[in-house]
């Protein structure tokens, strides 16, 4: 089987909260057979333009032509050949993702199997948690009406946001705890905001309330601080979405001492490379809790993680997303509709089991995102710089 052609298809779905983009990419080969993938920045794929052109110029020559018989040599195949001049972090490494999970698909669909039954299946289903908003958009009632859908679907964990006005956030968090019904268990999310002496306070009244983890409160470039913080909080220290490759998660369990691990398919090279870091974090300890933000395809992936991983019995699922996955074909798969007993089906068809639409680009136009900065609904525009 060769590979005859390398789409990246960049779109951008209006949902309710806010534009979001997401980064597809299509892979054909001289069999008929299509292929899809899909890259995450962490909240979609907010420039997915970009990395649409690192697939169309630097990898698309690198696979075209081809032949396709495993994805993970390929894989390594394309980090090797860019590594030195384009770098294997950041948009490469998304760009590189999307392709070996498209890779993932064909060789399954090839066998006629599952992408999870082919690489060695070992649940039927995954547990999933909730992934919520912000604290400050709204008091304690309006975050227990978001996650109530979820909850009576039978989903037992949740995630809600922390930022600049981390004091109030608190408050809400306290009265949010006392809303929820005993046995559903909360995690906190930073999203890269805070110092070590502002991450300190936090972890231990999250330490009170029992918060299962504190997800990225400290910037990831902060290496000092990251490590101070997970060996004094009460509460374990997460981190994985902007971590790319196994060495990049191998040196944050070496020396930041985190012990709950996040690796994303759509991220941090693919499935077989996610696969490779969760074994990396058993063998340290740590938790692996795939993270899940973009389009049906990414979390298609994540699923087939979590379903061929033994240690992995959890992942993300972004509640506000479920609108986009609906929109784009998946709703029967992934929508809450999806959910029973707190997990998510594992797809048996063919590949990922999950296709999107011929015409996804043309009726979901890209846009640029111009000056929004992704994530920042109600113009908190400085959410993101933190407590400085
Ligand atoms: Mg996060």
């Amino acid at each position: 089987m060769k590979i005859t052609s390398v789409s990246p298809l960049p779109v951008t779905v209006e949902l309710g909260r806010e534009p979001m983009s997401f980064c597809f990419l299509r892979i054909e080969t001289d069999e008929g057979l299509v292929g899809y993938g899909e890259a995450c920045d962490s909240f979609g794929a907010s420039y997915a333009g970009v990395i649409g052109e690192i697939v169309s110029q630097v990898l698309a020559p690198l696979l075209i032509g081809r032949d396709l018989v495993a994805a993970e040599p390929l894989a390594e195949h394309l980090r090797l050949s860019t590594r030195r001049r384009l770098g294997d972090k950041g948009v490469a490494a998304q760009a590189r993702s999307a392709v070996e999970i498209a890779l993932q698909d064909l060789v399954a669909q090839a066998v006629g199997r599952s992408v999870s039954a082919h690489l060695g299946q070992v649940r039927d289903r995954v547990r999933i948690y909730a992934s919520s908003t912000f604290l400050d958009e709204g008091p304690a009632g309006f975050h227990a009406d978001l996650l109530a859908p979820l909850l009576e679907r039978g989903v037992r964990l949740a995630k809600v946001r922390i930022g600049p006005e981390w004091q109030q956030d608190l408050r809400t968090l306290t009265e949010l705890r006392g809303l929820l019904p005993d046995d559903v268990e909360l995690m906190i999310d930073g999203s890269d905001t805070f110092t070590l002496a502002t991450s300190m306070p936090i972890a231990a009244r999250l330490g009170e309330l029992g918060v299962r983890w504190f997800e990225e409160p400290i910037p990831q470039a902060n290496r000092a601080a990251i490590a101070a913080l997970s060996a004094r909080s009460a509460v374990p220290i997460a981190y994985g979405e902007h971590l790319y490759g196994r060495e990049d998660f191998l040196d944050a369990l070496t020396h930041d001492g985190i012990s709950v691990v996040q690796p994303d398919a759509a991220t941090a090279g693919g499935i077989g490379e996610s696969r490779a870091i969760a074994g990396l974090a058993t063998y340290y300890g740590a938790r692996v809790v795939p993270h899940v933000c973009a389009g049906p395809i990414a979390l298609a992936a994540n699923v087939a993680l979590a379903a061929t991983v033994p240690t992995i019995n959890l992942i993300e699922y972004p509640l506000f997303l479920a609108p986009a996955w609906e929109a784009l074909g998946a709703g029967d798969q992934f929508g809450i509709r999806a959910i029973e007993d707190g997990a998510l089906p594992v797809p048996s068809g063919p590949g990922l089991g999950v296709r999107l639409a011929d015409d996804v680009a043309t009726r979901h136009p890209y846009r640029l995102p111009g000056a929004r900065i992704a994530g920042t609904v109600g113009g908190v525009l400085d959410r993101f710089v933190g407590d400085r």
